[in-house]
């Protein structure tokens, strides 16, 4: 039975949170550790396009995707179709032990899509954190070398390795130490704080590296080419192919995390391909399979065939259901050309956003790339943070029904991540809440 398919439009039936949501929440406080944030405690019961259906009626417009997870939009038939078809027959087995064609056909596709035209191998696990620190290991038991660098503002999961990559302390380091250690930070580019160019960007980067950790000790460079959960920082142009570029000279892994720019979120079906960066090994996950938990690594045949039998795995990595997702979800973008539509999102909204800069002192930047778009909030007239005009306008739109997500290291950032299916009259109607949201916030000032 196919469920009924939801009207694609905003509807507001309480205000929100209705009286359901708050009696969930209440439950949820009693149950759930506080450790885990509510960006907006609206509790949901349906989902479909890039309408999101709560447990009062109210229907909402989805300009999150889940963080980038549902790039295909929700409900997707064929998607829906493909889990439902594969559980019906088995839901796990265990790829270690009994192997199954769905987990060697999505290795097949990752080797086919990632950047680089040389013979490729692929693993599978459930989370980016865990794609992330599999990276890891396999950098370093292919180099034989150890340290790892990584960027400020950089975010790469929350276990202990990803955490100790991770840049920012609060939330998501504070008191959970002690950090894995060979964990080197240098400076990223961010054109719109450091005023660098790419190349200069990356000479500092550089520097940093050989005088303190040594070109010969790093297993690999870690890096997002466009930084995520850190703010949506776009490096200047010639950053990573330079940053790249001295990696292999030394010997080291150049290792992108895609997890959040992967499967046509930037206009391509990786952020690398924008400047022909073509990495040693590649971390998937969120976008990949339309919401099922999946993750992958994906590299050269060498690099990725270097590690003895047995050093990788895991009980649910490439689990059946989630491998027929992401099949049928990959098939959606090829089909309906999704990178193509990433990259008209960014036409349609970015006049917006530039638009509402231009009205306003708050807003620093309008950046980002393709379906990956954002608005750094600033004090007017200068370069200081303002996280308090994001909470500010997050909340005008969660009012007024509209799912919008803030990050950044300063929380200073509002970020658009709509699925790359939503309708053009739901684009637009989010943005205009969107709009009306920023104006109240210069009619404040
Ligand atoms: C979300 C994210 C991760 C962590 O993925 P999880 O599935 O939450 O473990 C790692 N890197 C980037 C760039 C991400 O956006």
């Amino acid at each position: 039975m196919t469920p009924e398919h939801i009207e694609q439009r905003r509807l507001l039936t309480t205000q929100l949170p209705g009286p359901r949501s708050k009696e969930l929440h209440d439950r949820r406080t009693h149950a759930v550790s506080a450790g885990l944030t509510v960006g907006f405690p609206v509790y949901i019961e349906r989902a479909d396009g890039a309408i999101l259906v709560d447990v009062d009626g109210n229907q909402l417009i989805d300009l999150g995707a889940g963080i980038a997870v549902n790039s295909v939009g929700h409900a997707v038939p064929e998607v829906t179709e493909a889990i439902t078809r594969q559980a019906q027959r088995f839901n796990h087995t265990c790829f270690m032990v009994t192997p199954y064609e769905g987990y060697v056909e999505v290795c097949e596709a990752l080797n086919r899509l990632t950047p680089g035209d040389f013979d490729k191998r692929s693993a599978l696990f459930n989370s980016g954190a865990e794609a992330v620190e599999n990276a890891v290991k396999i950098a370093r038991r292919a180099t034989g070398r150890q340290a790892i660098i990584v960027v400020e503002h950089a975010y790469h999961g929350r276990t202990n390795l990803t955490m100790s990559l991770t840049a920012k302390n609060m939330p998501y380091k504070d008191g959970f130490g002690p950090f894995a250690p060979e964990v080197y930070r240098v400076a990223t580019s961010y054109p719109f704080r450091d005023g660098h160019d790419g190349p200069s960007a990356a000479r500092l980067a550089i520097e940093a590296i050989e005088t303190s950790v040594g070109a010969s000790n790093v297993a690999a460079v870690l890096i997002e080419p466009i930084q995520g959960e850190g703010g949506f920082i776009v490096p200047a142009d010639g950053f990573l192919p330079a940053l790249a570029e001295w990696t292999r000279g030394a010997g080291a892994l150049f290792i992108a995390d895609e997890i959040q720019t992967g499967f046509c979120r930037t206009g391509s079906w990786f952020a690398c391909d924008h400047e022909a960066v073509v990495p040693d090994l590649v971390a998937t996950a969120k976008g990949i399979a339309a919401g099922l938990p999946l993750a992958g690594v994906t590299g050269r045949a060498e690099v990725m065939d270097s590690i003895h039998e047995g050093g990788l795995g895991g009980t649910y990595g490439g689990n059946p259901v989630a491998t027929a997702a992401a099949l049928a979800a990959i098939e959606v973008m090829r089909r309906d050309d999704l990178a193509a539509r990433a990259r008209w999102i960014e036409q349609f909204a970015r006049p917006r956003l530039e638009a509402m800069a231009a009205t306003t002192a708050s807003i620093g930047e309008v950046r980002g790339r393709g379906a990956m778009l954002a608005l750094e909030f600033v004090l007017p007239g200068t370069k200081v943070p303002d996280p308090k005009a994001v909470k500010s306008v997050l909340a005008a739109c969660h009012a007024e029904g509209v799912v919008v997500l803030s990050c950044g290291t300063y929380g200073n950032v509002i970020r658009l991540l709509p699925s790359l299916s939503i309708p053009e009259h739901l684009l637009d109607d989010g943005l205009a809440v969107l709009e009306s949201a920023v104006r109240s916030l210069a009619a404040d000032d």
